[in-house]
């Protein structure tokens, strides 16, 4: 089923080898390759951290391809797989229809083996990440996605996925909600709130979480506490204060304040434009959404002083690195404190992690490091995203994330921009 609109050639945005090198080129529209594949007709593709590790060539890349692993678009072909004798398969493969409008984790998953069944979706053994050398990326008109019954959600069906709203509250939010705040939920959202769902539920949190000291915490039952009220201050690190550490902040401010939990958070990047934005999305935020406890963006020496005086030395609970370079995990580690965990979400380029087995000993620390099962996570981003369109639903404030939209042609400059941290999120429409 093709709608015979479809171009042969189409605009998409290019990385050549080595490095530095983005090209607006006009290459030819993908086609269906496997039963399973729907083509997409993509409205906005966004400009991602992670893209920075290829585009500076230390991602080990060589091959040409198109670059972008974060699109929202209209489904324009669907391949043989899809229509009702696909019963029994993931929902999409019956329901999906041409014009639907849909978006895509940045992973392609099965949703049909064990991986993807437990909810480790990232890791779906026939997955590829889209926009590397394995899979055209999405910064493109056209975006050939595999495995479609088992990766897109569909935006135009809102009963088609979990949540804690309504399916009516669902479709009025769908209906509000611009594309460009939508598009949040390929990546940056759902790492985000992975990132927070991890520290949250981390075993090494649960002493402080339930006012019951180690081991006890596991266990029902009696247990003489010996924990004293300030032990149970959560306190947080949040290292790296591009898009997806600011929904980092947002995600674990909304799980703590929807508990009431006792909290304190230190949001740390070296850029001051970058630790601007964090208080001005803070300051945005409603009180009930942020809780009564501290919140504060600082440089990594302030950082290193406030959680030493907020501790009293002891360290961190949890620390959630969003950066992924050696200094980010080096900081990380001293920040946390004994019997405590660092939740690692950044793009890991080094072979080496900087620090020691001894190290990891002499602190007892827990780490929980990889890649975010963007699709098993979205039901929560989802639900985040409709909760926290103050901060997630303009364009172009020093309080919204998607810092502007621009033209494809534009990209160049922008990828340039982007890596030297002088400017935030940016969009591209593929079709200006
Ligand atoms: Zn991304
Ligand atoms: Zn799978």
């Amino acid at each position: 089923m093709a709608s015979n609109s479809m171009p042969e050639t189409m605009t998409a945005i290019r990385w050549h080898p080595p490095s530095f090198d983005i090209r607006v080129e006009s290459i030819p529209v993908p086609k269906i390759q496997d039963p399973d594949d729907v083509i997409v007709k993509v409205t906005l593709a966004a400009l991602c951290g992670s893209d920075l590790h290829v585009y500076r060539g230390h991602a080990g890349v060589d091959k040409i391809h198109t670059s972008g692993h974060e699109f929202i678009g209209e489904v324009v072909e669907l391949g043989s797989s899809f229509g009702a004798h696909s019963q029994g398969r993931p929902d999409l493969y019956t329901t999906l229809k041409v014009g639907d409008k849909v978006v895509s984790p940045f992973t392609v998953s099965c949703g049909e083996c064990n991986v993807c069944r437990m909810g480790y979706t990232c890791r779906c053994p026939s997955g590829s990440l889209f926009g590397s050398p394995a899979l055209e990326g999405g910064q493109a008109q056209y975006v050939r996605v595999p495995k479609a019954g088992g990766t897109l959600f569909n935006l135009s069906d809102a009963k088609s996925w979990p949540s804690e709203l309504s399916d009516e509250m669902k479709a009025k939010a769908l209906a509000g909600i611009a594309d460009s705040s939508l598009l949040m939920l390929a990546d940056i959202l759902p790492t985000g709130v992975f990132a927070a769902v991890q520290a949250m539920n981390h075993p090494k949190v649960l002493p402080a979480l339930t006012g019951r000291p180690w081991p006890a915490s596991f266990f029902p039952g009696d247990a003489i506490s010996t924990v004293l009220p300030e032990d149970r201050i959560l306190s947080f690190a949040i290292i790296g204060l591009g898009p997806v550490g600011l929904c980092a902040c947002v995600s674990l401010l909304d799980m703590l304040s929807s508990q009431s939990l006792p909290f304190q958070i230190v949001a740390i990047d070296p850029v001051e434009s970058r630790r601007e934005k964090a208080m001005a999305v803070y300051a945005k935020i409603d009180q009930a959404g942020k809780g009564s406890g501290k919140f504060v963006a600082q440089s990594i020496d302030d950082a290193k002083n406030t959680v030493i005086t907020w501790t009293g030395g002891v360290g961190c609970t949890a620390v959630l690195e969003i950066v992924g370079n050696p200094s980010a995990i080096s900081l990380a580690y001293d920040l946390v404190r004994p019997f405590g965990a660092i939740v690692s979400v950044g793009v890991h380029g080094e072979p080496q992690v900087p620090f020691t087995g001894r190290q990891l000993y002499n602190k007892n620390v827990s780490f929980d490091f990889g890649r975010c099962p963007a699709r098993a996570m979205f039901p929560l981003a989802f639900d985040l995203l409709v909760k926290r369109q103050d901060v997630f639903g303009e364009v172009g404030g020093l309080d919204s994330l998607v810092d502007r939209i621009v033209g494809a042609k534009e990209a160049p400059e922008i990828y340039a921009a982007f890596d030297q941290s002088k400017i935030g999120k940016a969009v591209f429409d593929m079709w200006k």
